[in-house]
């Protein structure tokens, strides 16, 4: 099968080209700055890349355009535009509806609008490229993979916020989590070169990347993460702040007479590393700068705060049998994970040193771990992209089953 996977943001297209049975990446691109002016694309092939301006009003328009630099009569990687079998879409927030992967149709828009209020960034910008594709390819099927749905095991006393009842019951105020096809397939991956069965793994898996998230999973499912309602919450990112008393949030906004929007911007946007060190969000500036006492604070708080739900998760699992650290900083910054796992030798944790320094660059599977730990240490690189390609494969094909299915295959 031809599978197009499409991931739209708020002003963002990125996309990928895949054939699944010769498991062949045929093109894969990004535009930028859609209906905001001087919008930018690039596109490549294995033998082409093809970059420039273009005007792009909204969406449909930028999708167009990609479909057109799919099939370029000098450069295109389908001669028709048939030739593509499924779309996948990867969908920030399911809510509380979708555990898993689903076939989009007009039942499922309507729900991700009505759960729009959830992720008022995100969801609209997914359902602008459903949409987008609904009308240019008509007969295309399309399935939703959802950024939330691995996290929906959690139980009640994980997920809930000790609020008021009511606003979860009226509003659905609780921790929903992100970042879940990355957390499931790095701990698939990490059970299988341990060999042992992921339904019988307790895992750690720390996503870090500009955004970034913990999860705690206990034989196979997810059973809590760092982030919450949004992905605001949890760890120190590259610009977003992570934990805060929410009373931050009121003191701001008297202090600098912005409304809650406002200075929920500045969390998301103008906080974590970027906001400590006041230049960089991008870790290899911050580790290149560690002469600069901004750049170690921001590293040494971004390390600490990892370590903490290092061992917060190591006392919700009991035992853990593997930690895995992926996604851009996650896999590349060995002096990240040795700084965010010193001293836990007390918890059977132990690093190998010299190949926790070796991953920069290797983009491979790599045990890090000391032979004497007992909890594995592992980098592995994530893709997103594989589960969104399988889910829409088998969704598609009626064979799909999701983690929580009690025959779900987690091969
Ligand atoms: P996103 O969350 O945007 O998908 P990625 O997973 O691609 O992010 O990760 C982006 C982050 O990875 C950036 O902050 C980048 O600096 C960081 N990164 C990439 N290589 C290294 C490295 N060698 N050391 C530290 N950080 C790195």
């Amino acid at each position: 099968m031809i599978i197009l996977v499409l991931n739209s943001g708020s002003s963002s297209l990125k996309y990928q080209l895949h054939n699944q049975e010769t498991d062949q990446l045929l093109a894969t691109g990004l535009v930028e700055r859609i209906a905001i002016g001087g919008s930018i694309f690039s596109h490549k092939t294995q033998n082409h890349t093809e970059k420039g301006e273009h005007p792009f009003d909204d969406h449909a328009q930028a999708i167009d355009y990609v479909l057109k630099l799919l099939t370029h009569k000098d450069f295109g990687v389908l001669t028709s535009l048939d030739e593509i079998n499924a779309v996948g879409h990867r969908i920030v927030h399911g809510g509380e509806t979708y555990v898993g992967s689903v076939l989009i149709d007009e039942e499922v828009i309507a729900n991700l609008e009505k759960i729009s209020y959830l992720a008022p960034l995100h969801n609209p910008a997914n359902i602008i490229g459903i949409n987008a594709i609904r009308t240019l390819l008509p007969a295309l099927p399309n399935v939703a993979v959802f950024d939330t749905a691995f996290h929906q095991t959690l139980p009640e006393h994980a997920y809930m916020y000790a609020l008021p009842l009511s606003y979860y019951r009226d509003y659905g105020v609780r921790r929903y989590g992100f970042h879940g096809t990355s957390h499931l397939y790095v701990a698939k991956r990490a059970a299988k070169l341990m060999g042992k069965p992921v339904g019988g793994s307790n895992i750690i898996t720390m996503h870090i990347g500009n955004g970034a998230s913990a999860c705690a999973i206990r034989n196979g499912v997810s059973v809590d993460t760092s982030m919450g309602l949004s992905p605001l919450e949890g760890l120190v990112m590259g610009t977003r702040s992570g934990d805060v008393d929410a009373t931050v949030v009121q003191l701001l906004s008297q202090q600098l007479g912005k409304n809650s929007d406002e200075v929920l911007n500045i969390l998301n946007k103008e906080s974590g590393v970027l906001g400590i060190s006041e230049q960089y969000s991008d870790r290899r500036d911050i580790e290149g700068n560690l002469d600069d006492p901004r750049c170690a604070l921001a590293f040494d708080m971004e390390t600490y705060r990892i370590k903490k739900y290092v061992g917060s998760y190591m006392a919700v699992l009991g035992r853990v049998d593997a930690i895995v650290f992926t996604a851009g900083v996650g896999e590349n910054s060995g002096p990240l994970r040795e700084k965010a796992l010193a001293g836990l030798e007390g918890l059977g944790i132990a690093l190998d040193t010299k190949k926790n320094m070796d991953t920069l660059g290797k983009h491979g599977e790599t045990l890090v771990s000391a032979p004497e730990s007992k909890v594995k240490v592992y980098v592995i690189p994530t893709n997103e992209e594989l589960v969104i390609i399988e889910d829409t494969v088998s969704v598609v094909r009626g064979t799909y089953k999701n983690h929580m299915d009690s025959d779900y295959s987690f091969e």
